[in-house]
């Protein structure tokens, strides 16, 4: 059955970049049951808590973009919590879904799941074909174990658990602290801040020469609506828009944005990471769902969100 109005619906990690995406994009399409319980009153990582919550809620549909994320040196700094928050996460979340018979459940993961030095764009038959990118393995063993959960409760429960794989996004609520964020909104900040300060130069980390794919979160949420109304498959799903960039083309798009008219520093200190990761996008453009927002597009409307609401995303 497909969700209802009045579907009882989790959001599980509404209050992140992509839940709170996936939330608004609901409520504007008239779902009057959404479900969410911030962090402090539920934590998923809390086997016990995340019975008793599916006992009284009792969803019926499940987004479940819940998990500890961050950018490349957050990876590296914290891998115990990165694998074991989202390891907790998934199997508490899933196998609850499972106990309480929820109809379908969409899990998020990321593009980080598949080889480092896979062939590009990067098809879902390549999951476990090779060795994993060091600065993000902890994470990515994580995810790919929430897609091989959901998969095996389909072969053994006949559960409709779906798995999507965005690829790199940014957009209204992103996580815009230095230390702890993506490449995206980490420039946005750096350029504004430069350009308010009147500095000449931004830091960029690395070479500026790795490939990264962006997409702007209300897409995703787009994407996640439309999967969990019309496909019900085993496997990772890409979600992307099928086009990269170099990081230094991105720096200069962003500049352009921003206003931002000084020099670029590389910091060939900082790593590089993965060289490129983009998305075959071809299984779910034949499951009939493409992007729309461009990349400037989105740059801008992001740009703005974050002028008028830099408190909350600092
Ligand atoms: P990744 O996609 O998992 O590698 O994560 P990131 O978004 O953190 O980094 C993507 C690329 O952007 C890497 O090559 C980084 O070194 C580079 N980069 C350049 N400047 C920055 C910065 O200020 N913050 C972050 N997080 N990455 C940066």
């Amino acid at each position: 059955p497909a969700m209802q109005p009045e579907s009882r619906i989790y959001v599980a990690g509404h209050r992140g970049l992509v839940g709170g995406a996936i939330l608004r994009r609901l409520h504007a399409e008239g779902y009057t049951n959404v479900i969410t319980r911030g962090s402090r009153d539920l934590d998923l990582r809390d086997q016990a808590a995340v019975r008793a919550f599916f006992a009284a809620e009792q969803p019926e549909f499940v987004f479940l973009a819940a998990a500890k994320v961050g950018g490349i040196l957050a990876n590296s700094t914290y891998p115990a919590q990165f694998l074991y928050d989202n390891m907790m996460i998934a199997a508490n979340v899933i196998n609850a879904a499972h106990e309480h018979g929820v109809t379908k459940l969409l899990n998020l993961g990321s593009s980080c799941i598949y080889p480092r030095l896979a062939p590009q764009p990067l098809k879902e038959d390549y999951l476990l074909t090779g060795p994993l990118e060091d600065t993000n393995r902890a994470y990515a063993v994580a995810k790919i174990a929430a897609i091989e959960l959901c998969d095996s409760y389909r072969t053994q429960y006949g559960s409709d658990f779906i798995s999507g794989m965005p690829t790199n996004l940014y957009g209204p609520g992103d996580n815009f602290d230095l230390k702890g964020s993506h490449v995206l909104p980490a420039l946005l900040r750096k350029m504004v801040d430069a350009k308010e300060a009147g500095a000449k130069t931004v830091e960029v980390w690395g070479s500026g020469t790795p490939l990264r794919e962006f997409l702007y979160v209300d897409d995703l949420a787009d994407a996640c609506v439309f999967l969990m109304e019309q496909v019900s498959e085993p496997g990772p799903i890409n979600i992307g828009t099928g086009t990269d960039l170099t990081i230094r083309d991105l720096a200069h798009e962003i500049a352009d944005v921003v206003g931002f008219t000084g020099d670029l520093a590389f910091d060939a200190s900082k790593p590089d990471g993965t060289p490129r990761k983009l998305m075959d996008v071809s299984r779910l453009a034949g499951l009939g769902w493409t992007a729309r927002t461009t990349l400037r597009d989105g740059l801008e409307k992001t740009y703005a969100w974050y002028l008028a609401n830099r408190e909350q995303a600092l």
